[in-house]
């Protein structure tokens, strides 16, 4: 009998046990809640008062904040009430400590620019020092404007890597190689040493995807793309290039080699899954279909292409032929900023205006360009781009309760015709928050800012 009722009594407490086990709330590191989540996912899924439930450096849930409460409990809880929570977005195209030439030539055609402002004062002023000090210039203004991801082209790439780590972004960070001699390699030969000495040293970085960026087709010969171009192959990493900016590229490949720059590059071998291609403005319908059959991915910089007057991206054929294609700022030299609104909404106003046609790039577009769509032109759909289970945790909230932002009947247009970097509240890549509520907990702001300062002088010594 006292067997029996030990028994009955132990049964009772198992079931109590399993019940309050049901009903506990897991616990997660991070729960940010309350605010409108804009998902991005495949069915565009919007949740009014939502949560995102993470756990280390994964998302674990995205639903209504109700039910995240009932299963989730954070250690760490973002209230995003009167926000809207969306995925972080992605800079596919950008030379990030370029922002120390922000403003420094302006209203030139690019050869211009390039040859008697950019390449003269790159001369004189890169170096590590530089690269660093204006890597966390870039990192700050990334963060408070809302990127999670970005893609790099320059020179000291380790120390780019370095500076991205320690602000906590994650990037594709690509070493560049040029036919001339510049700061880091003498020659391409010793650009290519670097570029390997590079990708084994970042390989298995959860934060930094080492890749390979030949300048361009016009400032490369032949063996030297092919070489990149192998190296990048050798190594599975990503390889990113300049392409068919502008005519005069256009017409170099063809006083050259009687070919467009996409064709050329195609005869190499050079095009295939892995390669970004930046710009792409001067390509025929034949290119696109290269490009698509080759799986390349494109980065779209309006705001670049409009001041150096390059061009105008056949975006909308790109988007019917399915191209990945993503959105991006370009240096701040001729942006002159890292902003990715911006960058949405000079996107979808450009090819309405361009195209003559409201329909041609619409506000849902232009926010999947800057985030799902650039992360598959960057071969990164699956980990980064949006919000859903088991991706990692990149995400941003943006303020949508202030003047300017009022009434709201569409986040999806808000986000893309009415919110700027600025109304970005907290930042959060790879479960840790970079900012909250406006305040940096990785960067020191004001001595960031000092430091950028500090090169006025030695560039404009520069380009006298
Ligand atoms: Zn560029």
């Amino acid at each position: 009998m006292r067997i029996r009722v030990l028994a009955l009594a132990a049964s009772v407490v198992w079931a109590l046990t399993l019940v309050s086990a049901q009903n506990e709330p897991r616990q997660v590191s991070l729960v940010v809640t309350g605010g409108t989540v804009v998902t991005v996912d495949a069915a565009g899924r919007v949740i009014p008062a939502g949560a995102v439930a993470i756990d280390g450096t994964d998302i674990v849930a995205v639903d209504t904040a109700e039910n995240i409460a009932k299963q989730f409990r954070g250690r760490d809880t973002i209230n995003a009430t009167g926000q809207i929570i969306l995925p972080g977005l992605i800079n596919t195209h950008t030379h990030a400590a370029m922002v120390l030439y922000r403003g420094l030539a302006d209203d030139l055609a690019l050869t211009e620019w390039l040859n008697k402002y950019i390449f003269p004062a790159e001369a004189k002023t890169v170096s590590p020092a530089f690269v660093r000090a204006g890597t966390r210039l870039a990192a700050l203004e990334m963060i408070q404007s809302g990127t999670t991801t970005y893609a790099d082209m320059y020179y000291f790439e380790e120390e780019v890597a370095a500076e991205t780590k320690a602000a906590g972004l994650r990037g594709v960070l690509g070493q560049t190689i040029i036919q001339f001699p510049v700061a880091d390699a003498k020659t391409p030969a010793d650009g290519l040493l670097r570029a390997e000495a590079f990708i084994r040293a970042f390989k298995d970085d959860p934060l930094i995807t080492p890749a390979v960026a030949p300048h361009a087709m016009y400032t490369l010969d032949g063996p030297t793309l092919k070489a990149a171009r192998d190296l990048s192959r050798r190594h599975n990493v990503p390889t990113l290039i300049h392409l068919a900016e502008t005519r005069d590229e256009v017409q170099a490949a063809q006083d050259r080699f009687k070919s467009s720059p996409v064709a050329y590059l195609d005869s190499l071998g050079f095009l295939g899954p892995g390669v970004l291609g930046a710009h792409g403005v001067w390509v025929s319908d034949a290119d696109i279909a290269i490009l698509k059959a080759r799986g390349v991915g494109i980065s779209h910089n309006p705001e670049s292409n409009m001041k150096l007057a390059s061009g105008t991206a056949p975006v909308p054929a790109y988007l019917r032929a399915d191209v990945g294609i993503g959105l991006g700022t370009d240096g701040a030299a001729s942006n002159n900023d890292l902003d990715m609104f911006e960058a949405m909404r000079v996107a979808a106003l450009l090819h309405k205006h361009a195209n003559v046609d409201p329909r041609a790039l619409s506000a849902r577009t232009a926010l999947e360009m800057a985030t799902i769509r650039g992360a598959r032109a960057l071969g990164m759909e699956r980990r980064i781009g949006s919000l859903e289970p088991r991706k990692q945790a990149d995400l941003i909230t943006v303020s949508a309760s202030g003047a300017r932002q009022t009434p709201m009947y569409d986040p999806v247009s808000h986000l893309v015709y009415v919110m700027r970097g600025d109304d970005v509240r907290t930042t959060v890549v790879n479960g840790k928050v970079l900012m909250r509520d406006r305040k940096m907990l990785t960067l020191n702001e004001s001595s960031v800012i000092a430091e950028g300062r500090a090169w006025i002088d030695k560039v404009r010594a520069a380009v006298k």
